[in-house]
């Protein structure tokens, strides 16, 4: 009986401890997780550095259709006519001129 009694304490004093390990291991990861979200956060220097590396050519690799033939090539590449919204694209002199013909 004696031991019975001293398994079913023992058991509930593991329990405890399990859960209070538990608790720390959930902390630890918690903490973890928000470091590691921190750690995302904080290049987002590293996101506007991306853009702004190829912001010396975000409007050259923006894909434009060529409007002859359907091709998509980056807008530095293409022959253009007009600007801004009204631009028209040639992804080659063959196409600007079948275009004109
Ligand atoms: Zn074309």
């Amino acid at each position: 009986m004696i031991r019975y009694l001293l398994i079913t304490v023992f058991s509930l004093l593991a329990l405890t401890f399990f859960r209070a390990i538990m608790g720390v291991v959930q902390k630890a990861v918690v903490n973890e997780v928000k470091s590691a979200m921190g750690g995302e956060d904080a290049p987002p220097a590293a996101g506007p550095n991306r853009s702004s590396g190829p912001s010396a050519g975000p409007a050259a690799t923006t894909l434009r259709k060529c409007v002859s033939c359907g091709t998509y090539k980056p807008e530095g590449a293409m022959i253009r006519y007009g600007s801004g919204d009204k631009s028209i694209f040639f992804c080659s002199a063959e196409c600007e001129k079948k275009a004109n013909a």
